[in-house]
């Protein structure tokens, strides 16, 4: 067994699953070293076209980055396979070996500007400011209620912000998956509509967004912050706490990627119990939903957010919690068989924020 399949690699400690991919599918072509001698074979020229249990090998894989993370603690050798995977899909989407689902959101954003293909316009109101907070498709289309809380909490707390008028997809599924040429249109756009905003500061309450912005956006002269890191920062503010146990689920993209842990737990205490689960932190289990997983396999998406659940309940959370609406939205369709409740930090900083 390869040690980035696991995590809690220690002799006298439980050694539980760490891959969602290898563990789901059961190959080796599906963890991380089959998918490096993969990548190789392409390189050296040695596949002609590829099989279609090649390319599900090649994405059906969340680039959770756990793999990157367990072979960097044990072997201190940092090879960055998520982002080697992603190369590899650029590789191949350029000979025209990618997915029709994924080529279909390309499609879908190019005719509508965002990942779902919806004509509609989710509204949001808009002040003057220097905190532009950026929506992100998910939060807008899938789970409103977490775009709604952050505008309410803004309301609530009297920050000035805006929002885009024409907010475009950022591009975080197309650099995923490979199309990284359709995503220069929506980079160029939302730059220049950043610039005209003035703003100093993004808030995010999407990490796919953020570490989008972070590693595929030039830089803009802007401060960028997770929702969490932006209500950390206020300091105190006046919370009623709830009386809730709540499991807290590192979002891959916001903690193995942009290395943001702590501020979701010390915000998240204010206002509930926080129960740890086992795989926590660096070792967290991913949802299941990333890297274009949710669209293309959504039975391994959601079996990956059902083994999340369980861990949860293990822990004796009444409640999971997450920072991500990716997360929340395949979390959230997993627990309706789970019977548990899913809910984003900033829904139960709303909820206990004096109106
Ligand atoms: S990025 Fe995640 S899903 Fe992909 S091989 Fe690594 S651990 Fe497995």
């Amino acid at each position: 067994m390869q040690l980035c399949s696991i995590a809690s690699f220690h002799p006298q400690e439980e050694w539980l699953p760490l891959c969602p991919s290898g563990q789901f599918y059961g190959y080796q072509a599906f963890y991380a070293p089959g998918k490096m001698e993969i990548f190789r074979a392409l390189l050296e020229g040695e596949i002609a076209e590829p099989s279609d249990g090649l390319l599900k090998a090649v994405y059906a894989c969340t680039v959770c980055g756990a793999c990157y993370e367990k072979c960097k603690q044990i072997t201190s050798v940092e090879l960055g396979a998520p982002d080697l995977f992603e190369a590899m899909r650029h590789e191949l989407a350029s000979k025209g070996w990618i997915l029709d689902t994924h080529k279909n959101i390309a499609e879908k954003i190019k005719e509508t500007r965002n990942a779902y293909g919806e004509k509609y316009e989710y509204k949001a109101r808009s002040s003057d400011g220097d905190i532009l907070y950026y929506i992100g498709c998910t939060a807008r289309y899938r789970v409103p209620e977490i775009a709604d809380a952050m505008l309410e909490i803004f309301d609530k707390l009297g920050i000035k912000y805006q929002v885009m008028d024409e907010e475009w997809c950022c591009g975080s599924v197309l650099f995923r998956t490979g199309q990284v040429e359709a995503a220069k249109e929506l980079v160029a756009h939302n730059v220049e509509e950043i610039k005209k905003s003035r703003a100093k500061t993004v808030v995010f309450t999407c990490p796919g967004c953020m570490k989008t912005f972070e590693k595929n956006y030039p830089d803009m002269g802007v401060e960028l912050v997770h929702s969490t890191q932006f209500l950390l920062r206020l300091g105190d503010i006046n919370v009623k706490k709830l009386d809730m146990e709540a499991a807290y689920h590192d979002p891959c993209h916001l903690g193995r990627d942009l290395g943001i842990y702590e501020e979701p737990r010390l915000v998240l205490k204010e206002v509930v119990s926080v129960k740890e689960m086992k795989r926590e932190r660096e070792q967290a289990w991913c949802c299941g939903s990333g890297g274009g997983v949710k669209s293309a396999f959504d039975d391994f998406a959601l079996w990956s957010a059902t083994e999340r659940l369980k861990e949860a309940k293990e822990a004796g959370a009444e409640v999971l919690v997450s920072a991500c609406p990716f997360c929340k939205r395949n979390l959230k369709e997993a627990a309706e068989k789970e019977r548990m409740e899913v809910y984003d930090v900033v829904e139960l900083v709303n909820r206990c924020l004096e109106g």
